[in-house]
């Protein structure tokens, strides 16, 4: 339930400064409150809760099973809010309701291009396809979705590109965390959707990936992503080499601080001194 304790206290730490601590948890009632009010009156389900956003559907279940802790009436709540969903659904809605809402771009704050080494954001590069629920949609934003790129190179490389530009980056990126996400991506894309222990793996099913965070285990949405340290085989060299040869970075200076050509050349000595494959670049 951590997350959930979580997700509440970042919604009321916007106006934590004008609190005092022992008010804090206060806060989070009522903001729980406020959370149920549009679908919950005297203990029964009212309002648009089927077509509702699926954001405003977690923010719902989320209050109510923070409040369940501690007032038993509110169990009963959780089970109307969820009877209406297949079990499929509901368990992505708890889900969303635990970790969709986690703010790791802020914990992971200024964040520099891949390709350039310029001030970049996350950009996404699947989107949900049509075959699954609105309650999956959460998992398109996992850090394992998005590469960080600036304002140009997003443009250059990125806008408008086919699937297998997008399965570059994310290869190049995260490695064998991103064949991992990216095995998930293909089955949703089919229309086929795998049953697994989300509980002990909230990610992906454990067969997609390894056992340790870097290896692509689905154990945790990664709290900081630490592109550093992700493994990374020989097809996601290749894959930023293929990225680099594609889209030329152009500008000498630039090449010092791309972490795309370390990823493609990893053993040679400097940034400077790429292999002569890159050096036209
Ligand atoms: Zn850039």
């Amino acid at each position: 339930m951590l997350g959930l304790r979580f997700s509440l206290f970042r919604r009321v730490a916007g106006y934590l400064r004008d609190l005092a601590p022992d008010d804090l948890l206060k806060a989070m009632y009522r903001q729980a409150l406020l959370d149920l009010a549009p679908f919950v009156r005297g203990g029964e389900v009212v309002g648009d809760w089927q077509t509702a956003p699926v954001q405003c559907k977690a923010r719902a279940l989320s209050a109510a099973l923070f409040l369940a802790d501690e007032i038993p009436a509110a169990r009963r709540v959780v089970r109307r809010l969820l009877g209406s969903f297949r079990e499929d659904e509901a368990e992505e809605l708890l889900l969303f309701a635990r970790f969709g809402d986690y703010p790791w771009r802020e914990e992971i704050g200024r964040t520099v291009c891949f390709r350039c080494g310029r001030k970049a954001v996350w950009r996404s590069l699947f989107s949900p396809p049509d075959t699954i629920p609105a309650a999956y949609h959460w998992r398109y934003d996992i850090p394992e979705n998005h590469a960080p790129l600036c304002h140009v190179c997003a443009n250059y490389t990125l806008h408008g590109k086919d699937d297998d530009i997008r399965r570059l980056w994310g290869r190049a990126v995260w490695g064998v965390r991103f064949d991992a996400w990216d095995r998930l991506h293909l089955a949703f894309s089919r229309g086929k959707i795998p049953q697994w222990d989300k509980e002990a793996f909230p990610l992906w099913p454990p067969s997609y990936g390894g056992d340790t965070w870097a290896s692509g285990a689905g154990v945790l949405l990664a709290r900081y992503p630490r592109l550093h340290s992700v493994k990374r085989l020989a097809i996601h060299r290749d894959a930023a080499r293929a990225l680099l040869e594609r889209f030329r970075l152009v500008r000498h200076r630039l090449r010092e601080r791309s972490l795309l050509l370390r990823v493609a050349y990893p053993n040679s000595r400097s940034n400077r001194k790429p292999s002569a494959r890159s050096r036209h670049a």
